[in-house]
């Protein structure tokens, strides 16, 4: 079995990044991808510089065919179900039947969003259930905005959502209840505090008529926040024995400041190993590891990694 310089597992935005890098090293790589990016749910993806609006399988598709122009460069449409180090090298086995081998592993696969059990949210997700007001806020504002809190941090998302429209109301729903400070603050920001627990979206969906209550009660609402609890897509970086660590809403791969995980010549970029997600951050880390695993290729001796 030839042996290449790189596998990328996973396409979208990171997985991508870290290819072209490898490809313009005119490195021998193949891109796998299976075709499920987080965001396919949204109609529009927005602030991703030159490619604001676009849907998120056309921006794919366009950074995909640039990234095969490259001579080197290889793409399977397949899933990735196995990983293991032997010899000096990674095979990976796919769900094809096929295996792939190389010196260099970049893991570029995504999270999945677990999204809290409510009626009505799931056939709204990504088009009047939204995650982020960056992504999605313009698109939304001066309508009636709702937060559905899952946790304690959306007190910080309802302090910012009063930017994008006026009448913002904050649903407690029995996992959040402010402090007299943050109350306080809520108010200043003019956002009201509904604090009976809610049991459906409701409305001719993906449309939000509004949000009904246990009690019966509806607020209407155009367009609601709901921040997810997030998995890993794939258990490769588990079984190749990366370290992870908890972030806010997740777990996230360990990575050095050069995207290399804890397994030396394994790589990580994009939503899988980072807090913080969108779709310019992954694909700057998508760049940052296939340098770096460029690099990793290319010098004789690959420094450990620097202390985090
Ligand atoms: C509804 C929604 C809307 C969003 N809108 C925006 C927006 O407008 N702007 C913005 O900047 N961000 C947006 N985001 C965030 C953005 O989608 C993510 O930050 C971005 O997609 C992360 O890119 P990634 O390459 O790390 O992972 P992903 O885009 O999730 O891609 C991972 C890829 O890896 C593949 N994969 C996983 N495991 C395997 C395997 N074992 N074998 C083969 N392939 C595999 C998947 O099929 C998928 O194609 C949105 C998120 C959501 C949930």
């Amino acid at each position: 079995m030839q042996t290449l310089d790189a596998v990328v597992v996973g396409g979208s935005f990171a997985g991508l990044s870290a290819a072209m890098q490898l490809a313009r090293a005119r490195r021998r790589i193949v891109l796998v991808d299976g075709g499920r990016p987080r965001n396919r749910f949204a109609h529009a993806a927005h602030g991703f510089l030159g490619q604001d609006g676009r849907t998120p399988a056309e921006i794919v598709q366009l950074a995909r065919g640039q990234v095969l122009a490259y001579p080197t460069a290889a793409f399977r449409t397949d899933e990735a179900v196995a990983a293991r180090q032997e010899d000096g090298a990674f095979t990976l086995q796919l769900a094809s039947g096929d295996t792939l081998r190389a010196r260099r592993l970049v893991l570029a696969t995504g999270i999945v969003d677990d999204l809290p059990d409510v009626p009505g949210l799931r056939e709204r997700w990504g088009r009047t259930a939204l995650h982020c007001p960056y992504c999605h806020g313009y698109e939304v504002a001066d309508g009636r905005l709702g937060i559905l809190a899952t946790g304690e941090m959306d007190v910080h998302k309802a302090l910012l959502i009063p930017d994008w429209s006026a009448d913002v109301t904050l649903f407690t729903n029995g996992v959040l209840t402010p402090t007299d400070e943050q109350a306080a603050m809520l108010a200043s920001r003019g956002v009201r505090i509904e604090a009976r627990p809610v049991e459906a979206l409701v409305g001719d969906a993906p449309a939000l008529a509004g949000v009904r209550l246990r009690d019966g009660g509806v607020v209407p609402l155009d367009a609601v926040f709901v921040s997810s609890r997030t998995h890993m897509a794939s258990p490769l970086a588990e079984q190749l024995g990366c370290a992870f660590e908890d972030g806010p809403f997740g777990p996230v791969i360990v990575t050095d400041a050069r995207k290399e995980t804890t397994v030396p010549f394994v790589f990580a970029a994009g939503d899988a190993a980072r807090s913080n997600h969108n779709a310019t951050f992954a694909s700057a880390d998508g760049v940052q590891a296939g340098a770096s695993a460029h690099q990793s290729l290319a010098f004789p001796h690959w420094p450990p990694a620097p202390p985090r």
